[in-house]
């Protein structure tokens, strides 16, 4: 139903591991050319070269953290692509800090990587989506922030909440050059990132989780390719929810 991806130049901040790989996979399979960009070159090339069973993939080490890195991955993307018409600001960090100990250099590396690393990015991005005349923006919030909280992310929950903040105002300004951009809020998605909270933290989630599992990542690309393609050009400034329901229930009893 959806044939519009193929021959599009997509970036993907955060490709090299997880939810941004699989956005990567997905985009590749559908005929997309692929940029993904991280901070480690080592997981990086590593990953191309997985991802190349799925199609055109490339890495371009980069942090997101710096508006300068964002500059040069996203050209290197529209010269190795000849463009740029789907940027994914996928990277992101959740390390947990209770309130009362987190220090401000805590704080500073969650905001920079995942709040102000979308607005470098997207910046970045916008003369050539502009070109594109069909650009998409794509951003990997989270249910944590937006929706609900949790005890030692408060830090993590206001920089994926601020995302939402930035996207909508965003998406006015962006609208102007019918570049649109969206919000994923995944839930409990199986990542290396994710494994590494522990067997304990998946086996609470699972339970609360009305549809009784883990989220995989290729049901969050499933929805980002959604986002990006022609049939979806009327969607901005929008959110979609990816949890298996886990944000429905009052309670774990309200589950039945
Ligand atoms: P992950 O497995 O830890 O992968 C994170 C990716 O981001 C890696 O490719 C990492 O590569 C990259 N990255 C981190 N800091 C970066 C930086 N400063 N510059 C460039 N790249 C950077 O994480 P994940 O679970 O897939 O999460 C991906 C996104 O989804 C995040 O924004 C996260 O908040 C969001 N999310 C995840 C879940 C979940 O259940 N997994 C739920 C809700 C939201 P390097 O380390 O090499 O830089």
């Amino acid at each position: 139903m959806f044939t519009s991806i193929s021959g599009r130049s997509v970036l993907v901040t955060g490709g090299t591991k997880g939810i941004g790989k699989g956005l990567a996979g997905a985009f590749a399979a559908e005929g997309a050319s692929v940029v993904i960009v991280g901070r480690d070159r080592d997981a990086g090339e590593r990953a191309a070269a997985e991802l190349a069973s799925s199609g055109k993939v490339a890495f371009e080490q980069g942090d997101v953290a710096s508006a300068a890195s964002c500059a040069a991955v996203v050209a290197a993307a529209e010269e190795r692509h000849g463009g740029l018409d789907i940027v994914c600001c996928n990277a992101g960090i959740f390390p947990s800090a209770p309130l009362t100990e987190m220090t401000p250099e805590q704080l500073e590396e969650v905001l920079a990587t995942n709040l102000k690393g979308t607005f470098f990015i997207v910046r970045a991005a916008l003369p050539a989506l502009k070109r594109s005349g069909r650009g998409r923006v794509i951003v990997t919030s989270s249910i944590t922030g937006p929706i609900t909280g949790y005890s030692g992310w408060s830090h993590y929950g206001a920089s994926k909440a601020g995302q939402l903040g930035f996207m909508r105002s965003a998406a006015l300004e962006l609208a102007r050059s019918q570049i649109t951009i969206n919000a994923i809020l995944p839930g409990n998605i199986i990542t290396e990132g994710l494994s590494d909270l522990g067997p304990d933290y998946l086996r609470t989630m699972e339970a609360a989780i009305p549809l009784g599992r883990l989220g995989s990542i290729e049901e969050v690309a499933s929805a980002a390719l959604f986002l990006a393609t022609e049939e979806a050009a009327y969607i901005t400034g929008q959110t979609l929810v990816v949890d298996g329901g886990q944000t429905v229930p009052e309670s774990l009893e309200a589950m039945g």
